[in-house]
């Protein structure tokens, strides 16, 4: 049997999309190798949401190339996602130690890829149906993928196309099959999932979506988290939604990059500071104990000395629980990165560093906050620890591989297990948890 080892890069879209590759592949006859001594065929799922992904999956791969060279085999290397889709033929002559680039979009070929890289023959296998293969108690599920925004910094529209809403009939079928196989906690991503079921032949949307995938894992003590809405996406159907559907997280996700009027229109985007204020005032007011991610971003060109002040200002004020901060990044393709007004290096630095240290100074308050609670605690895996190996976890507040953790001090628990917790410490973002039952 062919053994392929996988490495992904990049976000949870991209793991969502090696699953389904990976499922693919063993209902094709092939099974995963853990090393790259085991592989007969390596495939590197790839990101270039920045400059620095590009190069950071770039080097992987050519660092796989040369573990292969200096073994006895030769292995084909395939690039995946996101760097082929971007950069499509350009990539055949400057890496030539590539076997076979699959652009995002051509995926669901893996197998045959695969089988032509390895002059391996074998039987049509099926793309139909939910194909996933998840460990563990936590799956994303894409729901959507492209993006029409073409916010003026952004290479995505250009990588992964036009948004496309997947159907309710086959997200619907991913989810019995991941409850089905013991998953508890549904991930719900797309790069803007707000708008999600606009382009359906019967339009719905995503407040009307969560009800009906809530209903689905009701029976299963499921929990439904959605992630990436943009600010234009929060309705009155999906406050009330989030606020009224005991399966949905009231874990909100809001990626708004800046409040300054000026710089969001430059950067494609709508409101402002006080259009901003209002939606997040108006959130915690209807929505209770929820809690609230954002996204900021220091140094777009033209940024001023007040405007990165008034960013720093709205997220102090809105004490948001969690916020990833970013750099400006000239991407190669964008309006952006032509813009007049670059800013230096330095200040860019310095303006991000300081949201950094904001943000936080915010998060680590917020997260204490949460020491005294009983939650239910999904357990993900097991870590090394001062005192020898522990349980860890993440809990309704924390994303999984993007907020903290809780790190389970006492009680036994194997990896997939909901428990219960006292969470009794924290630090930084992390809490510990003692499971009592
Ligand atoms: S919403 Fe804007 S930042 Fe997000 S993927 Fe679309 S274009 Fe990029």
């Amino acid at each position: 049997m062919n053994r392929v080892l996988f490495v992904t890069l990049g976000c949870a879209k991209n793991e969502v999309d090696t699953d389904r590759m990976r499922a693919l592949l063993v209902a094709a006859g092939f099974s995963e190798a853990e090393s790259v001594g085991e592989a007969d065929v390596i495939i590197v799922n790839t990101c270039s949401f920045l400059a620095s992904a590009t190069s950071e999956s770039i080097e992987t791969t050519l660092e796989l190339a040369e573990a292969v060279a200096e073994g006895i085999r030769a292995l084909p290397i395939i690039m995946c996602g996101c760097v082929p889709s971007r950069y499509g033929d350009e990539l055949v002559p400057e890496l030539p130690e590539v076997a076979a680039f699959v652009r995002a979009e051509e995926e669901d070929d893996i197998v045959s890829v695969v089988r032509e890289v390895l002059s391996v023959d074998g039987r049509s296998s099926s793309t139909h149906g939910a194909l996933r293969t998840v460990e563990g108690s936590s799956a994303y599920i894409k729901i959507s993928d492209g993006c029409n925004r073409f916010c003026s910094f952004c290479a995505i529209p250009f990588i992964r196309g036009r948004y496309y809403s997947r159907p309710y009939e086959e997200i619907a079928e991913e989810v019995r099959t991941l409850a089905a196989g013991g998953v508890r906690e549904f991930v719900l991503i797309g790069q803007d999932t707000g708008i999600w079921g606009k382009d359906l032949e019967e339009p719905r949307t995503l407040a009307w979506l969560l009800r009906k995938v809530a209903k689905l894992v009701r029976n299963v003590d499921g929990w439904v988290r959605v992630l990436y809405l943009q600010p234009e996406g929060m309705t009155d159907e999906l406050i009330s939604t989030i606020r009224d559907t005991p399966e949905v997280l009231p874990y909100i996700d809001i990626p708004i990059q800046h409040c300054s009027e000026r710089l969001l229109k430059a950067m494609n985007r709508s409101g402002s500071a006080d259009q901003l204020h209002s939606l997040f005032d108006r959130l915690r007011a209807e929505i209770p104990g929820m809690v609230l991610r954002t996204t900021g971003m220091a140094g777009f060109p033209g940024e001023t000395d007040e405007e990165a002040d008034e960013l720093y200002d709205f997220i102090a004020e809105q004490e948001f629980d969690y916020t990833s901060v970013f750099s400006f990044s000239p991407e190669e393709g964008t309006r952006a990165a032509r813009m007049d007004g670059q800013v230096d290096e330095d200040v860019k630095l310095e303006r991000t560093q300081r949201l950094i240290d904001l943000t936080e100074q915010l998060g680590f308050a917020a997260t204490a906050k949460h020491v005294g609670e009983r939650v239910k605690v999904i357990i993900d895996g097991v870590e090394e620890s001062d005192g020898g190996l522990e349980l860890i976890g993440h809990t309704w507040f924390q994303a999984p591989d993007s907020d903290g953790a809780v790190h389970i001090a006492s009680g036994e628990a194997a990896v997939g297990d909901i428990v219960t917790c006292d969470l009794v410490d924290s630090f930084c973002y992390e809490l510990i948890g003692e499971i009592v039952r």
